[in-house]
């Protein structure tokens, strides 16, 4: 095995703006159901081993059919299978730089060589996944928030057909490309999506592998078994049939986004454009600024010794109060003219 980077999950403590979780719980009727899939709930019991009744729900909210899906403990555990099934030694892991830090954990466990492209460069990723085991890539990137066109997505898969390309969609509920629609149409491709993010269950634990019938019927006997608890099946199913409301949500968290990217840009700060629930920022200063909020009791995502930070989508008062402390901690010459009126 290999050195890999810790990953931190920080959990308490000031406004909570670093892991891309849902600011808002779930809602009264939602919790409501939820007590009453408790109440009926025999815990002597294991768990439904095939998900039986998630999957359809999971199914019918994506629109996809159950034989097409897979639940596991978090989208986490699903990316640990197809790269616990498709890397090891001799069978490379290719994926962006940056990207989601657990693709390398696992692939180490694996030895499995990590081979890195930068994030973006669709050739350089063709040209080193044709001999790979296994592609890896979010889409949207975490951190980055750069998302791929679907007709990007297409280039990539068709370029190298004979490799297997997890697209790893955990913010996809965010933009408008996802490739759950032709999942049927590409031998080489497997979608995971989860519930953490735009659904806000990121302390249920549970996401999905998403691939062809045909691909699902050879990875499905290489699960955990009750790898999904029964309480996460029922809590998930009654938010997935409920899910219709996590829509203006996910609207709201949206346009928070493009507001606060928009006054950032006003401010002269090297923030990029995102299609995630999370802005990143890269650039001279940028440590100083993550370790100033910080102090300031907003906690956002930064890499020690380097120049970057990344900040959740929170609720706009939220958002209000992180863009007032970048307002205190950046200096005069970077604020703008025009951006008070975003601050109101
Ligand atoms: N993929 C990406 C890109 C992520 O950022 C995360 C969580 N931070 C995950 C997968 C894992 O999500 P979960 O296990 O909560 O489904």
């Amino acid at each position: 095995m290999r050195d890999i980077e810790l990953y931190e999950a920080r959990q308490t403590g000031g406004l909570l703006l670093n892991a891309n979780e849902a600011s808002e719980g779930f809602s009264s009727e939602v919790m409501e159901r939820i007590h009453q899939a408790l109440d009926a709930m025999a815990f002597n019991r294991y768990p439904d081993d095939d998900c039986t009744v998630l999957h359809q729900a999971y199914a019918t909210w994506a629109g996809l059919q159950p034989s097409q899906v897979l639940a596991g403990n978090g989208s986490d555990a699903m990316l640990g299978l197809m790269i616990g099934l498709f890397t090891s030694r001799d069978k490379p892991l290719v994926t962006w730089d940056p990207d989601f830090s657990m693709y390398d954990y696992y692939a180490s466990m694996q030895e499995a060589e990590i081979r890195k492209v930068p994030v973006g460069d669709i050739q350089a990723l063709s040209a080193a996944g044709g001999d790979a085991g296994l592609v890896v890539i979010s889409n949207p990137n975490n951190p980055t928030g750069m998302t791929l066109s679907r007709e990007q997505i297409r280039g990539i898969l068709a370029a190298l057909p004979d490799t297997p390309v997890v697209v790893d969609e955990a913010y996809m509920d965010f933009s408008d490309q996802s490739m759950l629609d032709e999942i049927e149409d590409w031998d080489n491709l497997y979608v995971t999506r989860t519930l953490s993010k735009a659904l806000g269950a990121a302390g249920l634990r549970l996401g999905f592998l998403v691939t062809s019938d045909r691909n699902m019927r050879n990875i499905r006997p290489y699960k955990v078994p009750y790898g999904v608890n029964a309480f996460t099946q029922a809590a998930g199913t009654v938010l997935l049939q409920m899910a219709d409301a996590a829509k203006d949500r996910i609207d709201r968290i949206c346009t928070e986004r493009d507001r606060l990217y928009e006054a950032l840009k006003d401010m002269n700060l090297p923030v990029q454009p995102s299609g995630a629930n999370f802005l990143f920022l890269q650039g001279e200063g940028m440590e100083a600024l993550g370790q100033g909020l910080e102090k300031a009791g907003i906690i956002v995502r930064t890499w020690p010794g380097k120049d970057q930070i990344r900040i959740t989508i929170g609720l706009p008062e939220e958002n209000d109060q992180v863009l007032a402390a970048i307002r205190e901690l950046t200096p005069t010459e970077r604020k703008g003219t025009d951006s008070c009126a975003v601050l109101n």
